[in-house]
């Protein structure tokens, strides 16, 4: 058959409308869509790819390119013919169009317009935008790839560049002992929705960044994020030595070297990819200490162009600079020796004109002080007129963790404020809440979800809808939670007889924690382990049982961290817990989205006050899941004593023994005196109406306040505008 005929089975359904598409046609609008993702956080074209074939669509990480890529336009057009999704490709391939075309009438366009021609640079070294573009490792990444979707929605200008890892981050699996292994897989590219970015005249463009022992080149990829360009470098070129060309293949491998030479072509590349794209940035955004090179190869631009001095570029770039702090623990920032700077910055020092002790200086709390390393978090300060951290809490342990860069200053005055993060809503919400949502508080809620007042809306839901809502949820999370636990069993080559148990493991009536979350050992993933017995019964009870849903990976050098996930997968050979715990092998966005959608309770309890954030349990919210958190990250400005359940009383014992041992008391005493018998309290009707009111007062109270939509107003409202204009502010570093 020729590709413009129709084959017989469309025709016949629907010869009347459809008889002027051809296959092709079709096939191309398919295409079209699945090469922009704003397909990820729209449902319904989601339930299109899937549509075309269930079963391959889950085999193949929920790829659409690479789903097509296996189909031919009659295949494509028989099975549209099929399920009538005639209607929906052209639906969706015409909203697509429209949310493209639209630029004028958003949000930024009113509010951000002045950065039209100068958008915000926004730099992160991963983004997490699906699980079918595996470029992120976790929470870092998932906040960018939601910052730059929610950019996209409000119509900011916004530039993002990355690095593309061809092998991203590891798979996880566990061995029969319950040990992480790691495993890297080559991304195919041709399945991913990026294309060669090009330069003004056409061409592909290709960076180079010089290092004291020759240079390293970079190719550019782009990827479409809704309206958002996201550029990616990607080292695998012919130029690199072989090892250079597997310099970017994986995210946080390799050695300080890796690492630092990664960092220069994410800053200072990643600068001059936007200098051969034509793009003059009026706004740099650090996200993170990685990219905290590139104002220096700005300050560079600067001088060349403008005639100025290092010094008059320097405080004239910072003050369009903005730096986000992530990490309030001291070892998760980087830091390089003397030798490492000088290798790869010696080429650019030289062009600035400053000398070696200058440019450590930028990198040191004391300039001067020649035992003290190059820290990127350090020079991101120094460069950038305005920083902030990503809560109130963690605001407030950065301030004295940086207050001795400005000695002078009484900790209060330190100038590094605070935006908490938030979540990208359409991403991480369930289909059916989507519904339940639409039909409550009226459809603009999808274009003003970021303000407080649309939500208010929400304590007018029928108890019992929601309630139904929450618990079809729930069988989808135990669905595909019996589908993997039976699934590494068989990987395992483990005995029948346990397979066979994987596949009714978990009770759908039972209350379901989830935790998931890098297994970091301050995560504290077994501090409901600390009194076992009483855990053991608390799960145990017939009447009242509790189950809990584990995931999460180990860094690959943490073996404590390795240890932690091994204790808890081997529950499952106590016969106390088996069933009842289960671990969920491959954290990633697509068991991060089955959990945080389908659980009662997210529980969270790191050591206070080192979770800077957190992020999960804003997804679980959106979702009608209740969070029962230590008061740390957001969760301590976000608690109000109903919205949730809170762990410990915002404070924490110096003594780490004495600090552990209380929260874990006080996990299991709120779990057996507060939530259990809440959700076990039904009404006549069967309904736990208590517990519903606090699932609609956590939706109520949260759901915009920890949105990114909220997020990324602040930034342009708090940063951006400020920065654009190059005004300083209460917010100056210097
Ligand atoms: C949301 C998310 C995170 C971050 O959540 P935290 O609360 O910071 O742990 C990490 N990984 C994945 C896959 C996520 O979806």
């Amino acid at each position: 058959m020729s590709q413009t005929e129709i084959p017989s089975s469309a025709a016949n359904i629907t010869r009347a409308n459809w008889s002027e598409i051809t296959p092709q046609h079709l096939y191309d609008k398919c295409m079209a869509l699945a090469r922009n993702l704003w397909w990820s956080w729209h449902p319904e074209v989601v339930n299109l790819f899937r549509d075309l074939d269930p079963v391959r669509w889950r085999q193949i990480d929920h790829n659409p390119i690479a789903l097509l890529a296996e189909m031919t336009p009659d295949q494509v057009a028989e099975r549209a013919s099929e399920l009538v999704l005639y209607t929906r490709i052209n639906q969706a391939h015409r909203r697509l169009k429209e949310y493209m075309a639209n630029t004028r009438t958003t949000w930024g366009a009113r509010e951000a317009g002045v950065l039209g021609a100068m958008p915000v640079a926004y730099f992160s070294a991963e983004f997490g935008i699906h699980e079918s573009v595996p470029i992120y490792s976790g929470g870092l990444g998932v906040l960018s790839g939601d910052h730059i979707k929610s950019a996209s929605g409000l119509g900011v200008p916004l530039v993002a560049i990355g690095l593309f890892y061809d092998q991203g981050y590891f798979k996880q699996h566990l061995d029969g002992e319950g040990w992480q292994s790691e495993e890297y897989l080559d991304t195919k590219v041709e399945n991913l929705p990026m294309e060669p970015a090009r330069d003004p005249n056409g061409r592909p463009i290709t960076v180079e960044v010089e290092t004291t022992h020759g240079k390293l080149f970079a190719k550019v990829w782009l990827m479409y994020v809704g309206r958002v360009h996201l550029y990616l470098l990607d080292c695998d070129v012919d130029g690199n030595s072989p090892e250079d060309r597997e310099l970017t293949s994986r995210l946080y491998g390799g050695d300080v070297r890796t690492r630092i030479r990664q960092e220069l072509v994410l800053g200072v590349g990643g600068v001059k990819a936007l200098r051969a794209l034509g793009i003059k940035p009026g706004v740099y955004h650090l996200n993170e200490g990685h990219s905290a090179f590139a104002p220096l190869e700005v300050i560079r631009e600067r001088m060349q162009d403008d005639g100025m001095s290092f010094d008059e570029a320097l405080r004239e770039v910072a003050a369009h600079t903005v730096f986000t702090t992530h990490t309030p623990v001291p070892a998760g920032h980087d830091r390089f020796d003397g030798g490492m700077i000088e290798e790869h910055l010696g080429p650019l020092r030289q062009k600035l004109g400053i000398s070696y002790e200058q440019l450590m200086g930028l990198g040191r709390v004391e300039p001067q002080n020649e035992g003290e390393s190059f820290c990127m978090t350090v020079i991101g300060l120094k460069l950038s007129r305005r920083a902030n951290a990503v809560s109130s809490l963690h605001g407030h342990v950065s301030r004295r963790m940086w207050a001795h860069l400005w000695p002078w200053r009484v900790e209060e005055e330190i100038p590094i404020g605070h935006i908490t993060n938030g979540v990208h809503i359409p991403t991480w919400l369930a289909y059916p809440m989507v519904q339940l949502y639409d039909k409550y508080l009226g459809t603009e809620w999808h274009v003003r979800m970021g303000e407080p007042e649309i939500w208010q809306k929400i304590y007018a839901v029928d108890p019992g809808e929601l309630w139904e809502t929450h618990n079809a949820l729930k069988s989808r999370l135990l669905e595909f939670v019996r589908r993997r636990v039976s699934r590494q069993s068989r990987r395992r080559n483990e005995d029948p007889a346990i397979i066979e148990a994987a596949r009714s493991v978990l009770d759908p009536n039972a209350l379901t924690i989830g935790f998931a979350r890098r297994f970091a050992t301050y995560k504290r993933a077994d501090l409901f382990l600390r009194s076992i017995d009483q855990m053991a019964d608390l799960l145990d009870d017939p009447n009242r049982p509790v189950q809990l849903v584990f995931a999460g990976k180990a860094h690959p050098a943490d073996e404590p961290g390795k240890k932690l996930i091994q204790k808890i997968a081997n529950l499952r050979h106590d016969p106390r817990f088996a069933g009842r715990v289960v671990f969920i092998e491959d954290y990633d966005i697509n068991v991060a989205r089955h959990m945080v959608q389908g659980v009662d309770v997210w529980l969270n309890n790191p050591r206070r006050p080192l979770e800077a954030s957190g992020t999960s349990g804003q997804k679980a919210v959106l979702n009608g899941g209740l969070n029962f958190s230590i008061l740390d990250g957001w969760w301590a400005e976000a608690y109000n004593g109903m919205n949730g359940f809170s762990i410990g009383g915002g404070t924490a014992h110096t003594d780490v023994e004495i600090n552990d041992a209380r929260d874990g008391e006080d996990l299991v005493r709120v779990l057996a005196e507060e939530i259990i018998p809440l959700f076990y309290l039904r009404d006549a009707d069967g309904l736990p109406h208590e517990w519903i009111a606090r699932m609609t007062n956590s939706i109520a109270t949260l759901a915009a306040r920890f949105s990114a939509h909220r997020m990324v107003v602040d930034y342009v409202q708090k940063a951006y505008l400020v920065a654009a204009g190059g005004l300083s502010s209460d917010m100056s570093v210097r």
